[in-house]
């Protein structure tokens, strides 16, 4: 009897060591975002082109992100800044903007042909961020339209959100609980994310340095934690060893085998 008893607190002890190791393996694998694809290769190309999310995929890393506008005329368009030249996206209308081309040559990407090019490679997480815009209104049929073509193209599952809206992270909760949202600003404690509702804190690394904390703090609470945008090696080395999970960056093939 008590030898069983021995074997089962044996036991024990082993799996809970397995268990051990196995969240700290887990914790070590920090793994990699393309910021706006990966753009900056030999010769460069535009970001957030279908290019570059194509040139994302071949690297094979965890996934790539991407900036959502919506156009006067209510249509999705990938693209960082509120202009497209000189253009004001929110103030034009759809035709208007793709008379201009990307730098590349690519016409400026719908959110659905962008989303298509995604779905190419399953392995590629798409981390979409959606822009604030100048109303709750506006914001929220933004992340309706953004939802229902994730969910139309079956992508759900494959895609992750980010914003520097809260209304709009929240909203995107609302809408769709399963859906795995991170915020961008850098305002809130990892406590407070949590009691928002969010999945995870997307923050400039200097946010982190200033709260040498957080990334633990966050990690205890299940929170996924990522941030911005990390070029620097040794910065790099210094989130990986707080245990980050995600790092985005503008230099996915120099970071992806370190
Ligand atoms: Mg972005």
């Amino acid at each position: 009897m008590r030898s069983k008893f021995i074997n089962i607190r044996k036991m024990k002890k082993v799996f809970c060591s397995l268990t051990l190791v196995t969240t700290m393996f887990i914790n070590a694998q920090t793994q990699i975002i393309a910021h706006r694809g990966f753009w900056n290769t030999q010769p460069k190309t535009s970001e957030n082109s279908i290019q570059s999310l194509e040139n994302a995929q071949k690297l094979k890393i965890y996934g790539t992100e991407f900036d959502i506008h919506m156009t006067k005329d209510g249509k999705l368009v990938i693209n960082h800044d509120e202009h497209h030249g000189k253009m004001e996206i929110a103030e034009t209308d759809f035709s208007d903007l793709r008379k201009l081309k990307l730098s590349n040559g690519e016409k400026l990407p719908t959110l659905k042909d962008y989303l298509k090019q995604g779905k190419k490679d399953a392995s590629v997480k798409l981390i979409i961020e959606i822009k604030p815009t100048k109303s709750k209104e506006r914001e929220n049929e933004i992340v309706t339209k953004v939802l229902k073509t994730v969910k139309d193209l079956g992508l759900d599952s494959q895609s992750d959100y980010i914003s520097f809206s809260l209304n709009i992270c929240k909203e995107i909760k609302k809408q769709n609980p399963s859906a795995k949202v991170q915020y961008l600003e850098g305002n809130l404690s990892p406590q407070q994310i949590k009691a928002e509702g969010l999945d995870g804190l997307d923050y400039h690394y200097s946010v982190f340095e200033k709260n040498p904390t957080w990334i633990s703090e966050a990690n205890s609470l299940g929170l996924i934690t990522n941030s911005w945008t990390v070029n620097d090696i040794k910065i790099y080395e210094e989130l990986k060893n707080q245990g980050i999970n995600f790092i985005t960056t503008n230099i996915p093939d120099q970071l992806k085998d370190k």
